[in-house]
């Protein structure tokens, strides 16, 4: 009985442990709801995971977290020097998650080409969905349109063409071709089928 209660509380000490983790990782948001889904702004942010400087917005990359939860990859997002940020992050409700303004230079292409030129996050928005990989966990219609909610606005007013959008796969593979041999890993993110269903969607909302 005294050996159960050992290790009963050997467990306890653990779960404690695992908790005060997660707690670390708390997202503290304000939310308001801005159309069809909930907007929330993180107060949290680290600024050691943004660049310096003003972003002058060009394009648009698409990511998926390849996380298997929100949760996991704001904790990713959010603690100080992952050298990981967004701009935003969408959950497969649709819920969005605002960690940066547009001008901000978030940390979310690393090795990339795109538009001539290198080092696509300086001039571009990052947007993460949530999915453990879209290959097999596609996005879901929710996180399509909440992400094209949020970008109708940034696009009018950056004057971001349709060929500024692109995903992070076609941009670190168009990086990958400018350095053979560099061991960069590869990786589908996203996958093509769900840029494709992006941008009929995003063309169908803007009339184009
Ligand atoms: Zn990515």
């Amino acid at each position: 009985m005294k050996k159960l209660l050992l290790v009963l509380a050997a467990l306890a000490v653990v779960a404690m442990t695992v908790a005060a983790d997660s707690d670390k990782l708390t997202v503290k948001t304000t939310t308001r709801q801005v159309g069809a889904y909930q907007e929330k702004r993180v107060l949290n942010v680290d600024e050691s995971n943004f660049y310096k400087g003003r972003n002058k917005v060009q394009g648009v990359v698409l990511h998926h977290t390849a996380c298997s939860s929100m949760q996991k990859a704001l904790g990713a997002l959010l603690s100080p020097g992952t050298g990981r940020s967004c701009h935003v992050a969408i959950d497969r409700d649709g819920t969005r998650y605002i960690l940066a303004d547009p001008e901000t230079i978030t940390k979310h292409a690393g090795y990339s080409y795109f538009m001539g030129r290198e080092k696509v996050s300086e001039f571009t928005i990052g947007i993460e969905f949530q999915s453990v990989d879209t290959r097999v966990q596609p996005l879901t219609n929710e996180q399509i349109e909440s992400a094209i909610d949020y970008l109708l606005p940034i696009i009018k007013k950056y004057h971001i063409r349709l060929s500024g959008i692109t995903t992070h796969e076609q941009v670190r593979t168009a990086w990958l071709k400018r350095h053979p041999g560099s061991d960069v890993p590869e990786k589908v993110d996203i996958a093509q089928a769900d840029y494709e269903r992006f941008m009929a969607a995003l063309r169908k909302r803007l009339g184009r």
